[in-house]
């Protein structure tokens, strides 16, 4: 499947803030936020525009589609999905959004990012209730028992990730056992758990709707 390959950190630099793409790196100095916090391109420094109403929309989707590192399609998709669903839309995007299977891996913190939490996924070193699932979008439910596979629990990655994230705590709704590299789901994610970044999914939904 395509997939964005260009240099991650521009990403955030566009969205002015940190989106914690990077693991390790967006925890040190080295974050090009700390030393380049401005819009990339030649006249990126001069860029002092004030958003509204479109504007402002477009950039909280793309900054939500790009902390769950999607292309258009696939977040289009979710929030589809996130209509159909009783309840509130935006909040049903972001929650189906936070159970994807390479996001509860990142949360579990045993990938420091999520795109290597999916690549976790993508190479089969996870089963979920015994089962594997190679499936990044796989959507968790309560009740689930996601583990590492038993080939995999030797795998560097995974345990430098442990480590690295060891007093990250993780969210209510998953019960981690670091030591026997499983969680289990007991709930569903709350709204103020949700993201580590604000966000403010009602721009994302008005922003859809005015499309539909
Ligand atoms: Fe790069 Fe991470 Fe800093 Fe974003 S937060 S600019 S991905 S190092």
């Amino acid at each position: 499947m395509a997939r964005y390959r260009g240099p991650v950190c521009r990403l955030c630099r566009r969205e002015g803030m940190k989106l914690f793409l990077k693991g390790e790196r967006c925890h040190s100095e080295k974050c090009a936020i700390e030393k380049r916090n401005f819009v990339p391109g030649q006249h990126g420094k001069d860029r002092k525009s004030k958003l509204v109403g479109y504007g402002l929309q477009l950039r909280e989707k793309q900054k939500t589609r790009r902390v769950y590192g999607l292309l258009e399609t696939q977040f289009r998709n979710n929030f589809e999905k996130a209509a159909l669903q009783k309840g509130i839309t935006g909040e049903n995007l972001l929650n189906g959004l936070e159970r994807r299977l390479d996001s509860v891996i990142y949360r579990m913190g045993f990938g420091t990012s999520r795109a290597q939490s999916r690549q976790i996924v993508r190479h089969g070193h996870i089963e979920v209730n015994g089962r594997k699932v190679n499936i990044p979008s796989f959507q968790v439910k309560a009740g689930d028992l996601v583990k590492v596979r038993e080939s995999s629990r030797n795998h560097p990655t995974i345990l430098s990730a442990r480590d690295a994230t060891a007093h990250a705590p993780s969210p209510s709704w998953i019960e981690v056992d670091r030591e026997n590299l499983s969680a289990k789901i007991i709930g569903l994610p709350k709204r103020d758990e949700l993201v580590q970044i604000p966000i403010n999914e009602q721009l994302i939904v008005e922003l859809y709707s005015k499309s539909t």
